[in-house]
């Protein structure tokens, strides 16, 4: 199969890390402002102060718990991508770039560490969920899918620096 080569292949010339998935309940103020739109809303606390009402400091999650699984993936400076621009395929890297800072990350390709297989990044939230590299913290942002056939080989995101 195509997709183990590339899994193992990640797995030999990725970077050690991890992802913190948070687990909660989602917080009332995410649909305060537009109940089909959830987003953080800081009026939303200023009006129900806690502690009668948890705030959930932007997270958008409140009674939280964490899980935390070891990856390893290829990740490199936007700089770089950037110079790849040309490859581009679909425009992923150009929408992707134009929102990046330098301190920005892209990353190619994923494996949990454990068993070296397959890790979805789409089960992690861009607003409460982070990826740790080199004790860095990213948020996992304009996650792509990479396709042969129907099989996915390996997925594409951008990891922007939290604070
Ligand atoms: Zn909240």
């Amino acid at each position: 199969m195509l997709g183990n080569q590339f899994l193992s292949a990640i797995y030999r010339l990725g970077m050690d890390g991890s992802v913190t998935k948070v687990v909660g309940t989602a917080c009332p103020c995410m649909t305060f402002i537009d109940p089909a739109r959830p987003e953080y809303s800081a009026e939303y606390h200023r009006l129900h102060p806690a502690p009668a009402t948890p705030n959930c400091g932007g997270s958008g999650v409140i009674n939280t718990s964490t899980t935390t699984l070891a990856i390893r993936a290829i990740i490199y400076p936007v700089s770089i991508a950037y110079a790849n621009i040309k490859m581009d395929i679909n425009g992923w890297v150009q929408e992707v770039i134009g929102r990046m800072k330098d301190c920005d990350m892209v990353l190619i390709g994923t494996v949990q560490t454990s068993g070296v297989t397959f890790f979805d990044l789409t089960v992690l939230s861009e607003f409460s969920d982070k990826a740790t590299f080199d004790s860095i913290d990213y948020r996992v942002t304009n996650i792509a899918p990479y396709k042969f056939g129907r099989e996915t080989l390996f997925q594409a995101a951008g990891l922007k620096r939290v604070a």
